[in-house]
């Protein structure tokens, strides 16, 4: 299947129309047209080789939505017009002892990731969402909850997991005192899912000039992290802290925030950080914990809650010739709170310019 999309050729290069093929679906294949795709932070840095394991030309995109076009004779789970997507990861052995748990994620062999991966059975480049049409394996599609707005649902697929998914690791509910660090893509979705789920929700910020976007998030409070005597006074208060920011930085100040087991669990930064101390580590029992994604059941029951609870990203809607102004936004942090591109400024045309 002839279809088009934008890509990077090198670490360099911005995002330029692509023309690639997808493959002919096999039996347990759905095709889909694309509509929407959020922009993630490691679409940037994987399009800039941030992390050195990029592979060009690279097709970015794990937060797609769309509907089904065509099925495989074998499929059962889809019909043609339902509304689906598509997150971080298209395949994975299914038989391993983590895939069998539904932990698809931490597959034992490597789950197979939307984009910038091999596919398992052909290895051909996996190229993700900033394109037209996507064929996957029905097993690692979802249902959209139909009351959901499908434009504003694509960054449910990887903000929205990544967030909910520690939040169901440590068993947030009502009561659970929960930290919110960094209000960006992932840290908005902590604020809307804790607070849904009845946590009491703090974001912690170096100042106070997000408090009022933090209220209407959700959120119970803004605690600035510069101040040493409102830190000093917030020492041992939280169950879980869920840090979301993407770049190296010092965690020293947040351990003493947690109460006896309590947990600091990142999520945004993918490598190192400042040198954590072990004293408040070991003197007061807490945690420092990594989470990626959610498994394929659990992205489902994350995208069903947000259905019934109509909890849905804030996004800013961009056409697609605009992502390369989108992602210096984003690396500056001028986005409240995901770009979402609209596939339907992604034409022949766009794509032949
Ligand atoms: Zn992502
Ligand atoms: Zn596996």
């Amino acid at each position: 299947m002839k279809t088009y999309g934008f890509a990077a050729t090198s670490c360099e290069a911005p995002l330029a129309p692509f023309s690639f093929e997808r493959r002919e679906l096999r039996d347990n294949d759905i095709a889909m047209d694309i509509l929407y795709c959020g922009v993630c932070h490691s679409d940037l840095h994987q399009a800039r080789n941030d992390w050195g394991w990029s592979q060009y030309p690279m097709v970015p995109g794990h937060e797609i939505v769309g509907r089904v076009t065509a099925t495989g004779k074998a499929v059962t789970r889809y019909k043609v017009g339902d509304a689906v997507a598509v997150g971080c990861m298209v395949d994975s052995c299914q038989t391993c002892d983590q895939c069998r748990k539904g932990e698809e994620q931490l597959c034992r062999e490597g789950n197979t990731q939307t984009y910038n991966d091999k596919d398992r059975i052909t290895g051909e480049c996996t190229y993700g969402g900033y394109s037209k049409h996507l064929v996957v394996r029905e097993e690692f599609a979802l249902k959209v909850p139909e009351t959901l707005d499908l434009s504003r649902a694509a960054p449910l697929l990887c903000a929205g997991i990544t967030t909910y998914s520690p939040l169901r690791t440590w068993n947030v509910g009502p009561g659970s005192r929960v930290g919110v660090i960094g209000l960006g893509g992932l840290g908005h979705m902590a604020v809307k899912l804790a607070s849904g789920m009845g946590a009491d929700v703090t974001v912690l910020s170096r100042s106070n000039a997000k408090e009022k976007d933090a209220l209407a998030l959700g959120a119970d409070r803004l605690l600035v992290s510069t101040d040493d005597t409102a830190m000093a006074k917030a020492a041992s208060s939280f169950d879980l802290i869920i840090d979301t920011v993407p770049v190296k930085h010092d965690l020293n100040p947040y351990m003493p925030l947690l109460d006896v087991d309590g947990t600091l669990v990142l999520v945004g930064q993918v490598g190192p950080l400042n040198e954590p101390s072990t004293v408040p580590l070991i003197m007061g029992r807490r945690r420092i914990a990594g989470s990626p994604i959610g498994g394929i059941a659990q992205t489902q029951e994350m995208l069903d809650f947000c259905g019934r609870k109509n909890i849905l990203p804030d996004c800013e809607m961009i056409r697609m010739d605009q992502i390369n102004e989108a992602f210096d936004r984003l690396e500056r942090s001028d986005v409240h709170y995901r770009f979402v591109i609209d596939m339907a400024t992604l034409t022949p045309d766009t794509a032949a310019a």
